[in-house]
C-alpha cells in the first residue's frame, strides 16, 4: 500500500514523504508540522488532529472507484521534488532531504548496471529489507519498478525471527540482494544461509555502512557464484554514488575495503578544513559533486548554506554536498575513514548523537547528557548515554528504565541507548563543548 501511495503522489504531481509506522507520534507530528502536507495517507490509525488524513479504508475506496489511470501531464516533472526522506538531525529535529525526479533518474540509470546488471532481458526479483522511509530502499524499489521486476519485501516481524526469515528467503526466489552489511551478518549466523537457500541469487548489493573483509569472505564462501558489491553514498546524494565489485583479489588486497569509483555524472573532491582540494592519498572531507545531489534540506536555509553549494565541472554547473565523511582517493578509488562529526551508523541506521542528547535533555530532571558509540570489529555495536540528574537517584536501574521509556516517546527504537549511566558531571573542553574523549574514559 505504501508503494501504491508513493506512485499516487508522484503521478498526481506531489512529492511524497514516507514515515515509518514505528516512529513515535511526537516525531511524526514534528515532520508533519515541517512539511505541511496536502494529504496524509496512513495505513494505521493516526492520533493526529487533521482534516487531511486519509485512512486505509478511504484509500481502498478511492482505489476501487478509479481506473488507476493518471493524466501524465500532472506527473512530477524532472526538476520537481519526487520524495523527501527525513534523517536524524543534530539539533534534535530530523532533516528532510529533498530528492528530485532528475536525481532519481540519474541514480537509476547507473544502479541498473551494478553487479551483474539489471538492464538485461530477464526481469529479476529484488529483496527489500530497509523500511521505505530509509533511502537504501530506493535501490530495490526503483530498480524493481523500472525493470518490471518483483519486489520481495521482508516484513519487520520476519526480520527479527530467524526461523521465519530463513523460511521467507527459501521461497523468495530473489536474484538481487539489497541490504546493509549488518543484515547480511545477521543472516550469516546460521550455516543454512547459503547458495542452497537462495539458488537464484546473483548479486549482493550493499550500502549504508562499512562492509568488512570478514563479511565478504563469509559470503564468498557460502555463495561462490554471487557478486558482492560495495556502494557508498548518503541520502543527500540519492542512495549511492560509488561502487566496487569486491572480488577475492580486492578482498585480499585492501583492508579496510574501498567504497569504489563514482558513477558517471558524479565527482568526488576531498577537501581540507578550508574547503580546498587535497592531493590524492591525503585524507579530508568527502564532497560529492554531481547530477544526483539533493537540492537541499526542506525548509532549512542554515543547514543548506553549511552543507550544499554549486560548482562547475567541465563547464557545467552541478550541486555539491559536504558529507561530513572523511576519506581519501587512491587510483581513482574512494576509501572511507569515518566521520568528522558526531554522526554514527548503528546496524545501518544513521544517527546524530546530538539528536539523542537533545531529546534526553527534554526529560525532566536531566540537566546534562552525552551519548557515545561503543565499537566492535570496527563498527558501532551499541550506544551508551551518560546523564547528570538535578537530584541524584538511589535506584539507578529504575531511573534508567524510566529514562528509556520517556525517550521512546520522542525517538525511534533504534536510537535508544542500550545503557544509561549516571554521572556527577560531564567533562567539557575549554570552549564549553562536551569533551567526548574524556567522557569515553568514564562511560
Ligand atoms: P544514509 O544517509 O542513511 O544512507 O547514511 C549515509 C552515511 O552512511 C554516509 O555519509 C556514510 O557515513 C555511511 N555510509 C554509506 N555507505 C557506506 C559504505 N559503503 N561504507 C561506509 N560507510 C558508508
Amino acid at each position: 500500500m505504501m508503494l501504491v501511495c508513493f506512485l499516487a503522489c508522484v503521478k498526481s504531481g506531489r512529492a511524497y514523504c514516507p514515515i515509518d509506522v514505528n516512529v513515535p507520534l511526537s516525531r511524526t507530528e514534528a515532520i508533519i508540522r515541517e512539511v505541511e502536507p496536502e494529504i496524509i495517507l496512513t495505513t494505521e490509525p493516526l492520533e493526529i488532529d487533521s482534516d487531511r488524513i486519509k485512512e486505509l479504508q478511504e484509500i481502498n475506496e478511492i482505489i476501487s472507484t478509479t481506473d488507476g489511470k493518471a493524466d501524465s501531464s500532472n506527473y512530477v516533472t524532472a526538476e520537481d521534488v519526487f520524495y523527501i526522506i527525513f534523517t536524524s538531525g543534530s539539533t534534535g529535529t530530523p532533516k528532510g532531504v529533498q530528492i528530485t525526479r532528475d536525481c532519481l533518474d540519474n541514480f537509476i540509470k547507473w544502479a541498473l548496471c551494478l553487479g551483474s546488471g539489471t538492464a538485461q532481458e530477464k526481469v529479476y526479483t529484488f529483496m527489500n529489507q530497509a523500511p521505505f522511509s530509509f533511502d537504501l530502499s530506493v535501490m530495490d524499489l526503483y530498480l524493481c519498478l523500472y525493470t518490471g521486476g518483483t519486489l520481495f519485501a521482508l516484513g519487520k516481524n520476519v526480520q527479527v525471527d530467524m526461523k521465519l526469515l530463513y523460511e521467507a528467503l527459501r521461497r523468495s526466489g530473489i536474484n538481487k540482494w539489497i541490504s546493509t552489511p549488518s543484515f547480511a551478518d545477521v543472516c550469516l549466523a546460521d550455516p543454512i544461509f547459503s547458495g542452497e537457500l537462495l539458488p537464484d541469487l546473483t548479486d549482493f548489493l550493499f550500502c549504508g555502512e562499512i562492509l568488512t573483509n570478514k563479511t565478504v569472505s563469509r559470503l564468498k564462501k557460502r555463495f561462490p557464484g554471487a557478486n558482492v558489491v560495495n556502494t557508498y553514498g548518503p541520502t543527500e546524494s540519492t542512495c549511492a554514488i560509488t561502487e566496487i565489485n569486491v572480488t577475492d583479489e580486492i578482498n585480499e588486497k585492501y583492508s579496510p575495503l574501498p567504497v569504489g569509483k563514482p558513477k558517471d555524472g558524479t565527482w568526488i573532491r576531498i577537501s581540507d578544513e578550508n574547503g580546498n582540494a587535497v592531493v590524492d592519498g591525503e585524507k579530508g572531507e568527502i564532497v560529492i559533486i554531481g547530477d544526483s545531489v539533493s537540492i537541499g534540506y526542506w525548509n532549512n536555509a542554515e543547514k543548506n548554506k553549511k552543507s550544499f553549494g554549486r560548482t562547475t565541472v567541465n563547464g557545467v554547473e552541478y550541486r555539491f554536498y559536504r558529507t561530513g565523511d572523511e576519506g581519501y582517493i587512491i587510483d581513482g578509488m574512494l576509501h572511507y575513514c569515518g566521520r568528522i562529526d558526531n554522526q554514527v551508523k548503528l546496524h545501518g541506521y544513521r544517527i546524530e548523537l546530538e539528536d539523542i542528547e537533545s531529546n534526553l535533555l527534554k526529560i525532566h530532571g536531566i540537566i546534562q547528557a552525552v551519548v557515545l558509540p561503543k565499537y566492535r570489529d570496527g563498527k558501532v555495536s551499541s550506544l551508551v548515554a551518560g546523564v547528570v540528574l538535578s537530584e541524584a537517584t538511589e535506584d539507578e536501574k529504575t531511573a534508567a528504565e524510566s529514562i528509556k521509556s520517556k525517550l521512546k516517546m520522542t525517538l525511534p527504537e533504534y536510537m535508544i541507548p542500550k545503557k544509561i549511566k549516571f554521572l556527577s558531571n560531564i567533562p567539557r573542553t575549554n570552549n564549553g563543548k562536551i569533551d567526548r574523549k574524556a567522557v569515553g574514559g568514564v562511560l
